[in-house]
This record gives C-alpha cells, sequence and structure tokens, in this order.
C-alpha cells in the first residue's frame, strides 16, 4: 500500500493534529480536479499551450497563439472560488448535488459564509446549468401548459417607497394581469423530457406561441393542450397535430388519453418550489429557477429509472454530471453576471419599460432568492 507509512504516522498523531491535517486536505481537494483536463486555450481556442507554472496545486498553461495563460477554471463560474474557501465550496457544492436547495439561511450558518457569497455561489452554478438548454422533442406527444408567476424585485434595496404600498399593488393584480411572467411547460410522454421556458409577460398570443414552437425545438409532435382558444387557432392555422380537453374537467371524456396530468403535477411542484420554498424569487432568476427545475426532475427520473433496472446500478452520476458541466461551460460566469440586463431587455422585448409604476414596488428586502 502506497500510503502505509504515513497512515501509520497519521494514527499517532494528537487529535488536534488529526483536526489540522482534516483541515489541510479538505483545503487541498476540489471536487472538480477530476474533471481538470484542458482541451484547448479558453481564450483564443488554441490547442497549442505548454504547462506554465502550478501555483496552489493548480496548473497554469501558457498559450503558444495568444500568449495568455489559464488554468482550467479560467472564464468558468470557477474562477472567483479561493483556495481559502474551497472546503466552504465543496460542501456548498455537495448540499447543491444532493437535490435538495437548503434555504439560504441554513447553508449560511452550517458553512459560516454571509449570505451575499452562498447566494452567488448558488447562482454561478445554476447559470452553468442553464447554459444546456437544447431541449428537442420528435415524433412524440407533448403535454403543454403553462403557469405565471406576478412580476417580482425580490431583494432590490430601494428604501424610498415602503413594503405596504408593494403589497397593496400585488394584491391588486389580479386574473391574467399584464405584469404576470409566464412560464411554458412541456412534457414529452415518450422521451420523458421536461422542459421550462420564461415566455412573456401578459395574455398569451398566437405570437407568444409562434417563438416557442419552432422547428427546431419541435418536430412531428402531437400537441396535448386546455382548450383555450388562443391555442386551438394557432394550433390549426399553423397546421399542428393537436388534441384538446376542457380545461376544468383536466381530461377528454371520449378520449381519455388527452390529458396534461404529468406536466400539470410538474407545474404544481415549480409554483410550490417557487412560492412556498423560496417563499418567491426575483424575475430576473426566475429562467435561472427554472433550469435549475428542469435538470433537478431530470435527475431524478433518471436515477429512480436507473434504480428500477435489473441490476440496481445507478449509472447516471449527478456529481460527474454538474461537474462536467461547469468546467466545460463558458457561458454561466457571463449569464450570471448579466441577470440584471437580461432582465431589463425582457421588460423592453414586452414593452413594460417600469413594472406598474414600478418605483413604488421594490421591495426593499435584503438578499434575493
Ligand atoms: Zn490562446
Amino acid at each position: 500500500m502506497k500510503f502505509t507509512g504515513l497512515k501509520n504516522k497519521v494514527s499517532k498523531l494528537t487529535p488536534a493534529e488529526k483536526k489540522e491535517l482534516m483541515t489541510f486536505l479538505k483545503n487541498s481537494f476540489s471536487v472538480f480536479d477530476d474533471y481538470a483536463t484542458v482541451n484547448q486555450c479558453p481564450f483564443c481556442q488554441s490547442k497549442k499551450f505548454i504547462k506554465h507554472d502550478n501555483r496552489n496545486n493548480v496548473v497554469r498553461y501558457l498559450c503558444k497563439d495568444c500568449h495568455k495563460t489559464f488554468t482550467y477554471k479560467t472564464n468558468t463560474i470557477l474562477s472567483g472560488i479561493y483556495a481559502k474557501n474551497l472546503h466552504k465550496w465543496n460542501a456548498f457544492v455537495e448540499d447543491f448535488m444532493s437535490l435538495n436547495i437548503a434555504p439560504l439561511d441554513e447553508i449560511c450558518n452550517k458553512l459560516d459564509i454571509s449570505k451575499q457569497t452562498a447566494f452567488n455561489w448558488r447562482h454561478k452554478l445554476i447559470a452553468s446549468l442553464d447554459t444546456k438548454g437544447n431541449t428537442k422533442f420528435s415524433n412524440e406527444s407533448i403535454e403543454f401548459d403553462e403557469t405565471y408567476f406576478l412580476i417580482s424585485r425580490k431583494g432590490r434595496q430601494d428604501s424610498n417607497h415602503g413594503y405596504k404600498k408593494l403589497r397593496y399593488w400585488r394584491k391588486s393584480q389580479v386574473g391574467d394581469s399584464k405584469y404576470n411572467v409566464k412560464v411554458f411547460f412541456t412534457y414529452g410522454r415518450d422521451s420523458k423530457q421536461l422542459e421550462l421556458t420564461q415566455s412573456h409577460m401578459g395574455r398569451t398570443s398566437a405570437n407568444d406561441l409562434k417563438n416557442y414552437f419552432t422547428a427546431n425545438k419541435f418536430d412531428g409532435i402531437r400537441i396535448l393542450s386546455d382548450s383555450h382558444p388562443t391555442y386551438k387557432s394557432f394550433f390549426k392555422n399553423n397546421g399542428f397535430d393537436f388534441d384538446t380537453f376542457t380545461g376544468k374537467y383536466h381530461i377528454k371524456s371520449t378520449d381519455r388519453t388527452v390529458h396534461n396530468q404529468t406536466v400539470n403535477a410538474y407545474v404544481r411542484n415549480f409554483k410550490d418550489f417557487v412560492n412556498k420554498h423560496l417563499h418567491g424569487v426575483s424575475t430576473k432568476y426566475l429562467t435561472s429557477y427554472a433550469k435549475w427545475f428542469e435538470f433537478v426532475c431530470q435527475a431524478k427520473a433518471i436515477v429512480k429509472q436507473e434504480l428500477q433496472s435489473a441490476d440496481k446500478i445507478v449509472r447516471f452520476n449527478i456529481t460527474e454530471n454538474i461537474c462536467e458541466n461547469v468546467v466545460s461551460d463558458r457561458i454561466g460566469l457571463e449569464l450570471f453576471r448579466q441577470a440584471e440586463y437580461s432582465f431589463i431587455r425582457f421588460l423592453t422585448n414586452n414593452n413594460r419599460s417600469n413594472f406598474g409604476n414600478c418605483k413604488n414596488h421594490y421591495y426593499s428586502g435584503k438578499i434575493a432568492c
């Protein structure tokens, strides 16, 4: 055994020394270490690079074409994680991979980090999953539905306006308010894929559906949805194969395969996740949470499927999956930084220069979820 001598020495240490050693080990290891292979320069994509130096156990490379130096962390969400925080970051990622989102307060207490740090880490991890959104549905029946969340600037610091005023405004937004942000849900019955897309604000129009049902996402599908007049006329006018049921009955009486029950359960879970578990989320992070929810559902479904298979070995490795995404991702960090701009763009695209006399409706809380 390679470590026999070392293990003997360790066993003779005092408890205090063992503790010190444990901290040392924790701080020199990251779950991402196994994924630290570099294939190309992150700046110019050149494959011509050499080893430059080795700092804090991380190899730095030098690109022979653009002469910049980089590590496997450069331009990924890992770039801002310092060695002194590494063991906290590891514990944080572990919690993230458990597929449960613990409330931020709980994580902060456990890891002794600030709420802002916990918040940034969470959103960086979510953003790097967000960029893998190339779901495609082909030759299958899909269940389609939508849900909405009233626009929210949770976490925005603005002490000029009161919480009471905001609450009053939020209560006045009943029915299909033009400040409702719509999220489309699609579930493929054969592929068992789930897809969530933050689409638009206000009432759903034929144009919103046209932007969503694009050829590069859907091919040879049969759409099952409730008999919303806008849906029906859009599907009919655009030659989609579709079948509908009356919303209040949840199922078509003449053909009981026509229903939305699977996607509906996901819609309810997502609403509970956002409204009850997270106590609402700021609209600028809604897309991120939608992608996170999608990822978690997908991962749970795969784990469940693998558990049921004959050999009882779970081949889907969530750690592997997240790590590969994170180290290969060059967009997540930028997405994270641009969240506020994306939100403003979303408002402009929907012809809302504010959100309902918005200056009065900033919630003066602290950190958003
Ligand atoms: Zn280069």
